[in-house]
């Protein structure tokens, strides 16, 4: 499994700048992200176009926040559903990547999942926060990744079309 931390340095700066400390802190607690990573028989990668809100102009494997009382699998099945329209029934846990967002006073606890059974079609479903979606060969992927999904794969895990080589010596780059 792999474990990151991204801009951590930069958010305690912002945090030990800030006179109201306590309620500061509180603020700017960690939520809980988690993303699914839908991989097809071509060693494609499910991914969709960001339009609106939160990270537009990048291509995100479906995910979000996790609620209250769920589970990492029906966290990841939720979202996936509601963004992609695809069933998952069972997932590998890949990666758990803390990303902080400066600008925005965010920081992320993401939990990065590989689906291992899933069914349906994909298709658009919330066109109001997505424009586009693509499956991409693992070995050329999108510059303009999602932040988390580039930390993930900036440590190199095993490759997520599940050779067991590290993704850098399989399809990364
Ligand atoms: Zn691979």
């Amino acid at each position: 499994m792999i474990y990151a931390l991204v801009g951590a340095e930069k958010s305690i700066r912002n945090v030990m700048g800030n006179n109201n400390m306590t309620e500061t802190n509180k603020d700017l607690r960690p939520k809980v992200g988690v993303g699914v990573y839908l991989v097809n028989d071509n060693n494609e990668l499910l991914l969709s176009f960001r339009s609106s809100a939160h990270a537009a102009g990048f291509w995100c494997a479906p995910g979000g926040h996790m609620e209250y009382g769920e589970t990492f699998l029906e966290a990841g099945a939720r979202e996936t559903k509601e963004e992609v329209g695809i069933d998952v029934s069972g997932v590998d846990i890949v990666g758990v990547i803390s990303n902080v967002y400066p600008e925005e006073n965010k920081h992320y606890v993401t939990i990065h999942m590989k689906a291992k059974k899933y069914s349906g079609e994909a298709k658009l479903m919330e066109p109001d926060k997505f424009s586009d979606m693509k499956w991409f060969p693992l070995a050329s992927l999108p510059e303009n990744i999602f932040p988390a999904t580039k930390s993930f794969l900036s440590e190199n895990p095993l490759c997520l079309c599940g050779s067991g080589k590290k993704f850098r010596e399989c399809h990364g780059k």
